[in-house]
């Protein structure tokens, strides 16, 4: 079985689309074992993008995740990481097929709705970062 980080970013909040997004992972055989809506602080959002630091784009990745409040969930499956990045979609939702959430629900790619963990070892460390032990059941 393998976990991994799911954020519903600020602009999906925003338009009351959470329940259409979890939904998608439940469908596709996810289980959602743990989940919390909350504002991330500043710190929060440069300490999690930590590697996107030096990228041009890092100050406006930085504010996009603060201008509202985020869920974020971790989704237990067999491949969870995988599978959860096939329903994202490409990161610029122009580009992302047809029928995944990017697609379906974002705007930019800024705004494009959903973070996905990327590999198994970041997906571990993402979740520490947001869950206890406890909460995650
Ligand atoms: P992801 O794993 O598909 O989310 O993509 P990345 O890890 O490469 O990038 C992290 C996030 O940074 C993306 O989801 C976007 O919100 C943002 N991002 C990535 N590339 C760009 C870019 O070229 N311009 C801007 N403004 N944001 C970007």
């Amino acid at each position: 079985m393998e976990q991994t980080l799911s954020i519903i970013k600020p602009d999906a909040v925003a338009k009351n689309v959470v329940g259409k997004i979890l939904d998608r992972f439940e469908s596709a055989g996810l289980r959602i074992a743990a989940t919390r809506k909350m504002q991330l602080s500043r710190a929060d959002a440069e300490a999690f993008y930590a590697v996107h630091a030096e990228r041009p784009f890092f100050g406006e990745l930085v504010e996009f995740m603060i201008s509202g409040p985020v869920v974020v969930s971790v989704l237990e499956g067999v491949n969870a990481m995988s599978i959860n990045r096939d329903l994202m979609g490409a990161t610029n939702p122009k580009e992302a097929a047809a029928g995944t959430i990017r697609a379906d629900f974002a705007d930019s790619i800024d705004a494009n709705a959903v973070h996905g963990s990327d590999s198994v070892e970041n997906a571990a460390n993402e979740i520490k970062f947001f869950f206890s032990d406890r909460e995650i059941c």
